[in-house]
């Protein structure tokens, strides 16, 4: 089973996402502050926590940044607070995911495979090739078809396509993307950004104007879906 750290001082809100995580076979340990938070996590076996921001005694986001200076647990924020700039921030620096209050559980749930997944893939042997609806890319043989065909992608397209199927259903922010693809020089360019992702699109989207794979989080990044 996996032990799943609900930090949320909302007790109702607790109470229902405890609920259904335990339907979802979870198990679940709950907080209401960063104090009980902090203990649990020193003293079980934590693989997954879901942090809200806003605690009585004080910022989910030092709980962040004390656990991504200890381990690697996965971690989705949960928040009412949607600025894109606190999004990014704390995407950047280390959360798996963040979903706005109020969310679904079935999209919770979904996240919460999707950050599993990859830790998962961390300690295991990197996945290289990916298949979907007649897309197929073979990151070490650096080949990418599309129905069928030979797509060819420019080295920096490739790249950058490589990096969100690394991250495949998660959201990689502009910042991310722009170090990891041109340089931490760049990091600030996002109009690379978007020029080749308008390049990439036009090549691997049935209708670039409706991308179903590259996905837009506007003022964050961008998804591969
Ligand atoms: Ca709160």
């Amino acid at each position: 089973m996996i032990q799943v750290l609900l930090v949320e001082d909302d007790r109702e809100l607790r109470t229902t996402l405890a609920g259904a995580l335990r339907v979802e076979g979870y198990e679940v340990r709950a907080a209401a502050s960063l104090a009980d938070a902090m203990a649990l996590l020193a003293h079980s076996d934590i693989e997954l926590v879901l942090l809200d921001l806003g605690l009585p005694d004080g910022e989910g986001e030092d709980l962040l940044h004390k656990l991504r200076s200890l381990k690697g647990t996965p971690l989705l924020v949960i928040s009412a607070r949607e600025q894109d700039g606190l999004k990014v921030r704390l995407l950047d620096a280390g959360a798996d995911d963040y979903l706005v209050k109020p969310f679904s559980i079935t999209e919770l749930l979904a996240r919460m495979r999707v950050a599993l997944r990859h830790r998962g893939r961390q300690v295991a042997a990197a996945v290289t090739r990916y298949e979907q609806d007649g897309l197929l890319v073979d990151l070490a043989a650096h080949r990418v078809c599309l129905n069928g065909e030979d797509v060819h992608l420019t080295p920096t397209e490739f790249k950058l396509l490589a990096r969100l199927l690394r991250s495949a259903g998660q959201v990689v922010t502009h910042r991310t993307l722009l170090t990891d693809v041109w340089g931490a020089d760049c990091s600030e360019q996002t109009h690379y950004l978007r020029l080749y992702m308008g390049q990439l699109r036009a090549k691997l989207e049935a209708d670039p104007a409706d991308p179903k794979r590259l996905r837009t989080e506007p003022g964050v990044g961008y998804r591969f879906s």
